[in-house]
């Protein structure tokens, strides 16, 4: 089975290069914003709310962005543990099993090993958020009249990450101490869907149990 490029450079295990902002621009303000609110001690319920003048593409626009490159990294981190053999199916435990769907080259929705799908994702996510037509980042031209769509398709993709790595490698997790990081990152994740109702509750259904405990 071929790999992804990125399998083979992942030299800083980022899974796909980190997505930056630019400097100078109000989107790269805006997340300098959102980071220092979440330094600040406030709680994460709190932090996800737009601030006031703000507009709220921008908002979820940055948010985006930011939870591709964590989870991403996350994931990146996990994938030794990923592989072919251990994960040849994109599940959540045996009820929930998730099939790669795209315009180009999976127009049906197709079983693909977890690590294949993760691949598929991140390049998609990365071409969308790296398109100017979906995510501006020129001063004054406007967000896509579907730009909230995309987004929810994003995040309920990304959400499908957290599923499988909770479910299939939370021992992966806890050996290699990242149980805090990744909750905060869930914890943050589920906030802000929550705040702007961005991913349906029966896609939530796999993590309910656990959401219920951590996240209150
Ligand atoms: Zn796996």
């Amino acid at each position: 089975m071929a790999l992804c490029l990125s399998q083979v450079f992942n030299k800083d295990k980022t899974f796909r290069p980190r997505k930056k902002f630019e400097p100078g621009t109000q989107r790269f303000e805006l997340y300098k914003k959102a980071q220092a609110s979440l330094k600040s001690g406030l709680d994460l319920k709190t932090v996800v709310q737009l601030p006031p003048g703000e507009n709220i593409n921008d908002w979820i626009a940055v948010h985006v962005v930011d939870f591709f490159n964590r989870i991403n990294l996350i994931y990146g981190t996990m994938s030794e543990f990923c592989t072919e053999k251990s994960c040849p199916i994109m599940s959540g435990g045996l009820k929930y099993e998730y099939r790669w769907q795209d315009d180009h080259k999976y127009k049906r929705p197709t079983k693909l090993s977890a690590p294949q799908y993760m691949c598929m994702l991140m390049e998609w996510i990365e071409m969308l958020i790296n398109n100017e037509d979906i995510f501006p980042t020129r001063i004054g031209v406007p967000f896509p009249k579907n730009f909230q769509q995309v987004c929810t398709k994003i995040l309920t993709r990304l959400f499908r990450v957290f599923v499988h790595v909770y479910i299939h490698h939370f021992d992966s997790i806890i050996s290699m101490g990242a149980e805090a990081h990744v909750n905060t990152c869930y914890k943050h994740f589920y906030y802000f869907i929550k705040e702007f109702s961005l991913i349906d509750h029966r896609e939530l259904e796999p993590l309910k149990e656990m959401t219920e405990r951590i996240c209150h």
